[in-house]
């Protein structure tokens, strides 16, 4: 009986110090891929682009006359603020896919782009044909 007890323990104790070897292999096992790799570097200048999309329309409907639903007026006019605005939403798009590529979130890092993309690809496509028969000012 007091064999078959300290077996036990003795048992438990090996599978526990498998568990937790290969837990730590897990942790020290590299990501599937570099952060900086090419689909990313290919994903983020495509955020970008999209950003840069979304300023050349949106100033385009407030030459038009049309008015900033998102933000305000007087954000989007002020040129060098807009644009620090549309490089610090790129720039923190990429704090987070960094956060979620060390926290080992591969595939959400990727989608994230994608319809960060879209979604602004969307929204600058629409900004186009707001108040089109407005005449420039
Ligand atoms: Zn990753």
């Amino acid at each position: 009986m007091r064999k078959t007890a300290s077996r036990r323990r003795l048992l438990g104790a090996a599978a526990l110090s498998l568990t937790t070897a290969a837990g730590a292999d897990e942790l020290k096992a590299p990501p599937p891929h570099r952060f900086w790799d090419t689909t990313n570097v290919v994903l983020f200048t495509g955020v970008a682009g999209s950003r840069a999309f979304d300023y050349a329309s949106t100033r385009h409907f407030r030459r038009r006359g049309a008015n900033e639903i998102l933000l305000n007026n007087s954000i989007v006019d002020d040129k060098p603020l807009f644009i620090g605005i549309e490089a610090a939403g790129t720039a923190l798009h990429i704090g987070v896919c960094a956060w979620l590529h060390a926290h080992g979130h591969h595939k959400v890092e990727r989608w994230l782009s994608v319809v960060h993309i879209g979604i602004t690809t969307f929204g600058a496509v629409r900004n186009y044909g707001l108040n089109s028969d407005v005449k420039p000012q």
